[in-house]
């Protein structure tokens, strides 16, 4: 191939991709597929209800034309009176939110708008997996810091911490940017109050920017909250706070995402946006913006669909904990978001065989589980930097936002890899 017909600098490593790998096997192999976070139940019917009429272009046929820019005016207004009341500051609907193609395009618009050659940017691990090659895209240098379990074997996510020590090292002169996942993918695990206060203190005193991923923003369980980081006190300034309808109805294939924040940092991530994509879908932000209107005519009540979600996915957590157990896959109980990590340092499976190929020893055990056994899940080491892999291969990520009968037949299956296990002894 002519030189010329290669890669651009800027791609180079970042062709391999766990997504494409994994959401490529379960095609194939059709297992039941706890992999890609995706619900397999119906959307919220009044928020499908709401894209029928909009595109039955009854009262409007205008919802099949170009939008404005950056953020259908329906749609901005919703976000704004949304957030405004959760942030506890009034955000300006022209000029302090984008709408974007999911919340990847929020991100992607934060790294590419605001990330120079040679900026640093913190990014916490496990991470969800984007955030590495969108610094290096942007011309960035990721620093690496992990949530460790306080000890070996820790039941919930909560005893995932921080060593404030260790943070406080990887921020220098040349750190733009931290990147804060809160509730987290793949642990689940959904920050405290002090643990924020302490990241929004480093960020305070070295000037950087908080890129806050909280796409899992109402799917938090028990007595956790999520606190949102553009609320404490001085870091609206310095926040990029990213949504996701995807997360927040159930519908990730509609692919609509959200920033809002300063205007001084949204207008960098609009130059992205304007010279990319300019506007996206008119209908889908319509719908999206009546879904969120009825939401907040009971943000505070037991029929709110983040609420009834919640509840839902809290039974589900539940359930798949139990399953997994009995099999010896030992879980880390997660605080919020839809998956579930699972230690699997005690399963004895022949990983020898040519059929699950190569990589860590988690990748060889989800494409293992997959082919053999008929159950799809994540690799959680793509989500740690080369240099820690090993703190995530001891693991597989599953996700619980399934139908019950999809969790019926992974237990099924689990059920009986325990006896034909018990029976091999
Ligand atoms: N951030 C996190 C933490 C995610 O898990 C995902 C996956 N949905 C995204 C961003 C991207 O979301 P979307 O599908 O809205 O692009
Ligand atoms: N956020 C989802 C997950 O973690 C989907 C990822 C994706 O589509 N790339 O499974």
């Amino acid at each position: 191939m002519s030189k010329k017909h290669g890669p651009a600098k800027r791609i180079q490593g970042l062709d391999k991709n766990v997504w494409v790998e994994f959401v490529g096997l379960a095609l194939e192999y059709k297992p039941v597929n706890l992999g890609q976070g995706f619900p397999d139940f119906a959307a919220p019917p009044n928020l499908v209800d709401a894209l029928v009429k909009t595109i039955s272009g009854e009262e409007n046929k205008m919802m099949h034309q170009y939008t404005r820019g950056f953020g259908h005016p329906r749609l901005v207004k919703a976000i704004s009176t949304l957030y405004s009341q959760l942030i506890g500051r009034e955000i300006n609907q022209n000029t302090e939110i984008l709408c974007t193609v999911g919340a990847y395009d929020s991100l992607f618009c934060a790294f590419m708008g605001l990330i120079d050659e040679g900026d640093e940017v913190i990014i916490i691990e496990p991470y969800f997996d984007c955030y590495e090659p969108m610094t290096k895209m942007a011309g960035g240098v990721p620093v690496f810091v992990p949530l460790k379990p306080k000890h070996p074997r820790v039941p919930s996510t909560r005893d995932f911490v921080l060593d404030p020590e260790e943070l406080a090292s990887k921020f220098t002169d040349k750190t733009k940017a931290l990147v804060l996942n809160t509730p987290n993918n793949p642990l689940g695990k959904v920050f405290k109050r002090s643990e924020l206060e302490m990241i929004a203190d480093l960020c305070k005193k070295h000037d950087v920017i908080c890129i806050s991923d909280e796409v899992y923003e109402w799917l938090v369980f028990d007595d956790n909250e999520h606190i949102r980081m553009a609320s404490l006190p001085d870091m609206w300034d310095r926040t990029i706070t990213i949504g996701s309808a995807g997360k927040t109805f159930s519908v990730t294939g509609w692919k609509l995402g959200w920033s809002y924040g300063p205007a001084h940092l949204i207008r960098p991530m609009m130059t992205i946006h304007q010279n990319s994509l300019y506007t996206i879908p008119t209908p889908l932000q319509e719908a999206a913006a009546i879904g969120f209107e009825t939401e907040l005519a009971r943000l505070n009540q037991p029929d709110c669909y983040f609420k009834e979600l919640a509840a839902m996915l809290k039974s589900k957590r539940e359930r798949m904990a139990k399953f997994l157990s009995e099999v010896g896959l030992v879980p880390i109980i997660p605080e919020g978001g839809y998956f579930m990590m699972a230690d699997t340092s005690g399963i004895d499976v022949d990983l020898n065989d040519p059929e699950v190929g190569d990589g860590n020893r988690d990748y060889k055990l989800v494409r293992w589980l997959t082919k053999k056994k008929g159950i799809g899940a994540i690799p959680p080491s793509a989500f740690y930097n080369p240099d820690h892999k090993h703190l995530g291969e001891n693991y597989i990520r599953f996700c619980f936002i399934k139908e019950d009968s999809t969790l019926d037949k992974a237990e099924k299956i689990i059920r009986e890899w325990k006896e034909s296990m018990t029976n091999a002894k």
